[in-house]
């Protein structure tokens, strides 16, 4: 038996607010492999800081959610939300389970269709399509959402002009338990004016109403307030179908299920917080089969993000510096920064080495490598004493970081993904100097040769 390596004894300070009457927050575990592929091995191939997704968590978490609202419901179709994470990989991933797009902008809307995907397989929503895109979605058959009376006007106008009865759906927003209420997108219901503009497409010589939208929020922790916005909804439909003669397909409830992230200002794990999707399942599909008679079961459209990707990505960085604050406490800085995880806002990540460490973990603090001091990657975290060197793997990261990073100060890293069959393959080569320049112009008068 050998002898112990000497690890340097650490003080603890207890400070008020760290503690919780769950005690203390110590995270002593450690990753050293994603899906069995060594994070130094990926960091060796392809560099550090280093996005990971896992095949097999994007298609094991779709098979999950989309068993559990077919068995509860005949007509399900789910839609991929592209402002999640629309790297072509991961879309396609979701493509090849059965899952059709959701787009929110003229740019989404070429980006599904460059990865493949029909018209007719794409919903578009978002408050901005343009009158091009329109003209397009209508051509190829797109489900579109109405989200104004100036996009209704807009779009009658462009059916007009291409001669074509369309059909189209309206976004609602309404009072489902769920505040501040969203207000923004589509048309008020409790105030009647959902009805007014559904009114107005009725009337429409090239406006076929067919489909209601509502996406009441993100991260909604309670099932209930989807089985309040389906009640909601259905009435409204029934009270259209009645009264203008119409038949509506279907009934799109947007997403917004939570993902097994820690959200900064809950102190529960988001095992006790986040509601299993069997109960989001049980509140929607119970309120419409309360509803709907039976053989009469419009479509039911998912249009789930965070909850589907979230945990499938990680980010690994390597710690490249340390210092001690005045008040003491240990700081890592790491090849990272807020530029590439948006959702460091929102979230407390979980933090891991990539290998066991001795010691004992000390609180410390986590800055990211930009130039600018609100670049702090966790405020307050237990980690047992690292060396430069070392690697940290950041998750969940997968949902709303890879759409919403930025090219500020530093290349975006290469984004990997480990195969269902093992291998690794890369789905996005880290940037150079060219992909920052490229669109940029110097003219003559401005070069300095
Ligand atoms: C962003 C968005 C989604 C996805 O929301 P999640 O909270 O990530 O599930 C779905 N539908 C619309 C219209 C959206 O804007």
């Amino acid at each position: 038996m050998g002898n112990k390596s000497y690890v340097k004894p650490t003080l603890v300070k207890q400070l008020a607010g760290v503690m919780n009457k769950f005690g203390n927050s110590y995270y002593k575990s450690y990753k050293e492999s994603i899906d069995g592929v060594s994070v130094s091995s990926l960091t060796e191939k392809y560099g550090s800081p280093l996005f990971v997704f896992s095949e097999k968590k994007l298609r094991n978490q779709y098979r999950t959610f989309y068993k559990t609202f077919s068995t509860n419901y005949p007509n399900v179709q789910f839609s991929w939300s592209y402002k999640t994470n629309y790297l072509g990989s991961i879309c396609n991933v979701y493509h090849q389970e059965g899952a059709i797009a959701e787009v929110v902008s003229a740019f989404e809307y070429e980006k599904a269709r460059a990865n493949g995907v029909k018209g007719s397989d794409i919903i578009f929503n978002g408050p901005y399509k343009g009158e091009k895109a329109l003209e397009k979605a209508f051509a190829e058959n797109a489900i579109v959402n109405l989200d104004s009376f100036d996009e209704i006007i807009l779009a009658e106008a462009v059916a007009k002009k291409m001669e074509k009865q369309v059909k189209v759906g309206i976004r609602l927003n309404l009072d489902a338990g769920i505040y501040p209420q969203w207000y923004k997108f589509g048309f008020n219901l409790e105030s009647g004016q959902a009805f007014e503009a559904a009114n107005r497409i009725v009337h429409s010589k090239y406006l076929n109403l067919n489909g209601l939208h509502c996406h009441i929020g993100t991260f909604i922790l309670e099932p209930q307030a989807y089985a309040k916005q389906v009640e909601k909804m259905l009435l409204f439909m029934q009270k259209l179908e009645k009264g203008f003669q119409i038949t509506i397909d279907y009934l799109d409830i947007g997403g917004g299920f939570p993902s097994q992230s820690r959200l900064k200002g809950i102190y529960l794990p988001p095992d006790i917080v986040v509601p299993d999707i069997d109960e989001y399942a049980e509140a929607i599909c119970s309120t419409l089969f309360k509803y709907l008679k039976p053989n009469e079961y419009p479509k039911l459209y998912l249009e789930t993000g965070r909850a589907l990707v979230d945990e499938a990505g990680y980010l690994i960085t390597s710690v490249i510096a340390q210092k001690n604050l005045p008040d003491n406490t240990k700081s890592y800085f790491v090849d990272s920064g807020i530029n590439l995880l948006y959702t460091s806002t929102w979230y407390n990540f979980n933090i891991q080495p990539d290998r066991q460490i001795l010691g004992v973990p000390e609180q410390c603090k986590i800055f990211g490598s930009l130039c600018m001091n609100i670049d702090v990657l966790a405020e307050s975290v237990y980690l047992p004493p690292l060396k430069n060197g070392h690697k940290l793997v950041f998750s969940p990261v997968g949902a709303y970081n890879i759409t919403q990073w930025m090219q500020f100060i530093s290349y975006r890293p290469a984004v990997v993904m480990v195969m269902t069959n093992g291998n690794t393959e890369l789905i996005r080569r880290a940037e150079k100097l060219e992909d920052v320049t490229g669109c940029e112009r110097i003219p003559e008068e401005l070069s300095l040769s």
